[in-house]
C-alpha cells in the first residue's frame, strides 16, 4: 500500500526533525496533499492512524492542507483547473504542457512541546 510507505516516510521525517532540535514530543503536524499528487488524503490518514503508536508522532494531531490541481494549456497557455491527470483545457480541449499545482505531498509544518 503506496501510503503507508509514506506514512513511514512522514514518521522518519518527524524523527529526524525532532531529534535534530532536541525534541521528545510533537504536537501536530500539517501535511499538504496535492489532489494529483496519487495519495489518498483518507488513506493516507488511516495507515498513519495504524503506525504512529509509540512513535514520535503518536500523540500529534495530523492536519491535512489539500491542493487543488492546476495545469497550462499547450495550445492557449491558459491555466485551468484539474481534478485529474488526464483534464483536458476547457477552451481547447488540449491537454496541458504542464501541472503547475496539485502533485505536491510534503510536510508543511509541526508544532513542538
Ligand atoms: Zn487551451
Amino acid at each position: 500500500m503506496h501510503e503507508l510507505s509514506l506514512a513511514m516516510e512522514v514518521i522518519e521525517l518527524a524523527q529526524r526533525e525532532a531529534d535534530k532540535n532536541g525534541v521528545s514530543r510533537i504536537r501536530e503536524i500539517l501535511i499538504e496533499v496535492g489532489d494529483l499528487s496519487g495519495v489518498e488524503a483518507d488513506a493516507f490518514q488511516s495507515a498513519l492512524e495504524l503506525i504512529v503508536h509509540g512513535t514520535i508522532l503518536a500523540e500529534a494531531e495530523l492536519r491535512i492542507s489539500r491542493t487543488p490541481g492546476k495545469g497550462k494549456c499547450m495550445k492557449c497557455n491558459m491555466e485551468f483547473e484539474m481534478n485529474n491527470r488526464i483534464d483536458c483545457c476547457p477552451k481547447c480541449l488540449c491537454l496541458p504542457s504542464e501541472i503547475s499545482e496539485g502533485q505536491e505531498f510534503r510536510v508543511l509544518s509541526m508544532v513542538v512541546e
